[in-house]
């Protein structure tokens, strides 16, 4: 059994990684906006009550989330553990989740954070380019262009989306970054947490959380 949070700031890499883990240890990938979509497909009671709320355009309240959480958790696909991808995202959320896993008698084993320096993130989200004629995209730093601000393809203007300004990712990161200290602390204390260095090569960085789980019972 192999219970994780998976956890990281956008542009930590956390996507490639849980890829990799739920395909090797045959664990269901939760995510929110999965667990959401599927709810409302099957017009669970619950799922209804969140479309109602989206439609609305207002933010699912936590108990109907949680709700969710505790329905998917609940389903077959799930006893042999699972990742969990974007919930918690509040300490209230965290306790929840410790109340719906202690009533189906089982616990987070890891709580897996990938941890990148804020200025690498801002170099790895305000890089993307996209060509004005025919969208192809590329990265600075990644996939860099032969001629910059040329297009390899067309010959096409290169332009930033305004999403990926300095400013907007800023914020972004900012916001993200309060959003997920308590939650952290609150990991560290229960002794879930274990931090992953993502400033590595990919590969390096999944050898890393390879290690951390070969030492759980599966
Ligand atoms: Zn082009």
């Amino acid at each position: 059994m192999m219970n994780l949070v998976l956890m990281g700031l956008p542009g930590a890499g956390k996507g490639t990684q849980a890829e990799r883990i739920v395909e090797d240890y045959q664990i269901p990938h939760i995510s929110t906006g999965d667990m959401f979509r599927a709810a409302m497909k099957e017009e669970t009671e619950l799922g209804l009550k969140a479309k109602s709320f989206m439609d609305k355009g207002e933010l699912v309240p936590d108990e109907v989330t949680i709700g969710i959480v505790r329905e998917r958790l609940s389903k077959d696909d799930c006893l042999k553990g699972f990742l969990l991808d974007g919930f918690p995202r509040t300490v209230p959320q965290a306790d929840a989740l410790e109340q719906i896993l202690s009533d189906l008698n089982r616990k987070i084993d890891y709580v897996i954070n990938i941890y990148v320096d804020q200025d690498i993130l801002m170099e790895r989200l305000t890089g993307r380019r996209i060509c004005k004629s025919c969208g192809a995209t590329y990265h600075l730093v990644f996939n860099p262009p032969a001629d910059s601000g040329v297009c390899d393809k067309c010959g096409g203007e290169l332009y930033q989306r305004a999403d990926d300004n300095e400013e907007t990712v800023g914020t972004r990161l900012e916001v993200n970054l309060k959003q997920s200290q308590p939650l952290l602390s609150f990991y560290e204390d229960k002794g879930y947490l274990r931090n992953i260095n993502g400033q590595q090569e990919i590969g390096k960085v999944y050898e890393d959380i390879e290690q951390l789980l070969g030492g759980l019972n599966r």
